[in-house]
């Protein structure tokens, strides 16, 4: 087995052998490399430890130099170099009680979650598989490196992750593995929000995020989102629907582009479905007012994920409207622009069209056509530079001011007016023309 290191990579294991220590480049960049993935980083894992790693370099940050790693800077590219080391017992599944540095690669190997990350490799040595990770690559499988019960004891993140390489490479979790996740899913309670929140973003914006009612079904997901249990448990009767909420939903977010914003969206678009449920008398089930609900539940639900604002803003937004309609006539559609938020577009087109494709097939190319001719509108309207928002209203509120208007209230409410005007009749947007409506 030959990996092709990059130069830098390279250049780090070099310098640490030419001093007489080990060194491998490890974990997930071997992984991707044997899979014919481009690795998103380097790791390299080395029996120096970290005061000797930073007297070999010109410029070193300690990243996490308690566990044993420095970064490594060369130009502008980080590597992180971690001494090799047995991770003691872990503290109520959160944290390492202590850290230990060993000189024996196997020992920091067996510490590693998954038999596929556990792989090490450099060009003296070639790869270094103690754990059968080649095979379970070609099996496509997940398993735990040694007893699954014991690695999810020590860390109940592993079980999130577990789920999310499924769906980042299309495997399947082996059976040990997927048992002891079942049997120990309660324990993902004990992990923080944050590392929840990195490994639920890598599993939706993967190619299999369908792999989401793995998590569904070994239990995590009613520790870190039980309203989708809800969902699961809401079924649709009515003509749009063949799924229940939860099905639907993840058809929705397979059939968004692979986008943190757009996935989360439509993860939690139809999320107050459960509670805004009535039946009428044929039986027919209603869902009203769940957009605007289904805002509110999902800021909860990603401040409670420790989402920062900007994700939060953006993502309740495009739920709160990802229904709307607005008839097909100009003026409506620049109406809707301004009531949902410029920002919003174009994503909402990509929302609306994977709401439409998670439905069943009634009326879906007359609702794809709308949204086509929707986005149609909206480009042309943004081509044709009309005003949508009070920034782009050709009188401020100085203007207003100057004319006489006393400070206060009245002057927003005349721009108000004034935008909704010029909403409907772009062309009247000068202020002479808008200034001498106010006189009249
Ligand atoms: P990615 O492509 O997301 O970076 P990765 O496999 O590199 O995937 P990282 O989270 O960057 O994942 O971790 C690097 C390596 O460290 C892993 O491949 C694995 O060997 C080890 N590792 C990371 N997190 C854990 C954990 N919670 N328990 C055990 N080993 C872990
Ligand atoms: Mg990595």
């Amino acid at each position: 087995m030959v990996i092709e290191l990059p130069e830098k990579v390279k250049y780090v294991i070099d310098t640490l052998m030419d001093a007489g220590y080990e060194a491998y480049a490890v974990g997930g960049c071997i992984r991707d490399s044997i899979l014919g993935r481009k690795p998103e980083d380097w790791d390299i894992t080395t029996s120096a430890n970290p005061m000797q790693v930073k007297n070999l370099f010109r410029r070193t940050i300690d990243t996490g130099i308690q566990h044993g790693t420095v970064t490594v800077m060369l130009e502008k590219e980080g590597f992180e170099v971690t001494t090799y080391r047995i991770d003691g017992e872990y503290e109520d599944g959160r944290h390492p009680k202590k850290v230990v540095f060993t000189s024996n690669l196997i020992e920091d190997l067996k510490r590693r979650d998954f038999t596929i990350n556990a792989m090490a490799y450099n060009e003296k040595d070639g790869l270094v598989d103690a754990f059968c990770g080649i095979e379970d690559l070609e099996k496509k499988v997940i398993r735990c490196v040694g007893n699954p019960e014991e690695r999810f004891q020590e860390d109940a993140l592993r079980m999130m992750r577990a789920v999310r390489f499924a769906a980042q490479l299309g495997f399947s979790i082996e059976k040990n593995t997927k048992r002891a996740i079942v049997e120990l899913a309660g324990n993902l309670s004990k992990v923080s929000a944050e590392r929840i929140q990195v490994e639920l973003v890598k599993l939706l914006v993967s190619n299999h995020p369908e792999e989401f009612m793995t998590a569904y079904e070994t239990g995590l997901t009613k520790v870190f989102l039980p309203e989708f249990d809800a969902m699961i448990k809401t079924p649709q009767n009515n003509k749009h629907h063949c799924y229940n909420v939860g099905e639907h939903t993840i058809e929705a977010v397979k059939n968004s582009p692979q986008d943190k914003i757009l996935r989360l969206t439509m993860l939690l678009h139809d999320v107050a479905k459960p509670v805004c449920k009535s039946v009428d008398e044929q039986g027919i089930y209603h869902f009203y007012g769940h957009p605007a609900k289904g805002a509110e539940m999902a800021k909860d639900i990603l401040r409670r994920l420790k989402f920062d604002n900007d994700t939060i803003r953006k993502v309740t937004a495009l739920i709160k409207h990802h229904d709307d309609m607005p008839s097909l006539e100009p003026v409506a559609i620049r109406r809707a622009i301004h009531k949902t938020g410029l920002e919003q577009y174009p994503a909402l087109f990509a929302v609306k069209r994977a709401d439409t494709m998670g439905k069943n097939l009634y009326k879906r190319d007359e609702k794809l056509a709308y949204i086509a001719e929707y986005q149609r509108m909206y480009e042309e309207i943004l081509e044709k530079g009309q005003c949508l928002t009070l920034k782009d209203l050709a009188v401020t509120g100085k203007d207003l001011l100057a004319a006489g208007v006393k400070p206060g209230k009245e002057v927003g409410n005349i721009l108000d007016q004034m935008l909704s005007h010029v909403l409907e009749y772009p062309e009247d947007n000068q202020k002479e023309i808008l200034m001498k409506r106010i006189k009249n």
